[in-house]
């Protein structure tokens, strides 16, 4: 199957981290996606790389935009960080650009953590699925599809109840990352695909949840890589440093000329390229 070898040839691997902060996230990531730019980029051939927004909502898997427009985009995960959260809100408004918000749902049950996402969603920016519980979706970890179905669509029933009855998701990002070990959970893909969801995984990490992370480590970490068409991983804990220098990175991306814009955007813009079927993941 020429889709599972294109997947190994761009470079699929699981590099994986243990994000060790006082809160206990952990963080185990899976991107490929600057070796699959090159590939993208030297490979006439695109058959791994259908940019296909007709896939939208269709649990197709996505880890970038289109490398060739100038267009970027910053998600921030988790949120728990509330004072985070509302510097970053403050930066996207001294910047005039949106960011997409991959939420935990269960903190909209608390009525502190409603008003901030409210204020998210009042400042222009998106929010998105990432699970009730910050459940880990892979094989590894979370395995029975009704929990999978759960977290993912307790997501939406949260959102709808504590902040708006209109509100649809169009994007999971599951925590620990779109695979294992090269596969995605079949239960994952499923869920996604009957809840019109893409998977959304991401190009380049500040890797700031690791122990380790410095303000400067989130820097260093991306600022090479801000590029057309780049996913950025940050967090909003609270004790990681990203936000510290979220409109450093902001800047610089600018600076070469590369506009971010929230994820929702970029899909009515039909910048998302689906780079693996469904059904090679999972082989
Ligand atoms: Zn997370």
């Amino acid at each position: 199957m020429k889709s599972v070898e294109s997947r190994g040839e761009i470079g699929i691997t699981r590099r994986a981290f243990l994000a060790g902060t006082a809160a206990g996230a952990v963080s185990v990531f899976l991107n490929p996606v600057d070796a699959l730019a090159r590939t993208f980029t030297t490979n006439s051939s695109t058959e791994s790389l259908i940019s296909a927004d007709k896939l939208a909502g269709t649990g197709r898997i996505i880890g970038r935009g289109d490398i060739t427009k100038p267009y970027i985009f910053f998600t921030i995960d988790d949120c728990y960080g509330i004072k985070a959260v509302y510097e970053s809100l403050d930066i996207g408004d001294r910047q005039e650009v949106k960011f997409t918000y991959f939420v935990i749902g269960k903190l909209l049950r608390i009525p502190v953590y409603r008003k901030m996402v409210r204020e998210i969603v009042k400042r222009g920016h998106r929010v998105e699925n990432h699970t009730v519980d910050h459940a880990m979706l892979g094989p590894r970890h979370t395995s029975e599809l009704p929990k999978v179905r759960f977290e993912i669509g307790g997501f939406l029933d949260l959102m709808k109840e504590y902040v708006d009855p209109d509100y649809q998701d169009h994007f999971v990002r599951p925590p620990g990352g779109v695979g294992i070990d090269g596969k995605t959970f079949e239960p994952l893909i499923d869920t996604a695909k009957t809840d019109h969801l893409d998977i959304a995984g991401w190009s380049i990490s500040t890797n700031g949840t690791s122990r380790e992370a410095t303000p400067a480590t989130s820097y260093n970490n991306v600022k090479d890589r801000l590029k057309n068409g780049r996913i950025v991983l940050l967090h909003a804990n609270g004790i990681n440093p990203d936000i510290a220098v979220f409109e450093k990175l902001i800047i610089t991306a600018k600076d070469q000329g590369i506009n971010p814009i929230d994820m929702l955007t970029g899909l009515e813009k039909g910048l998302f390229v689906h780079y693996i079927s469904h059904n090679s993941a999972l082989k």
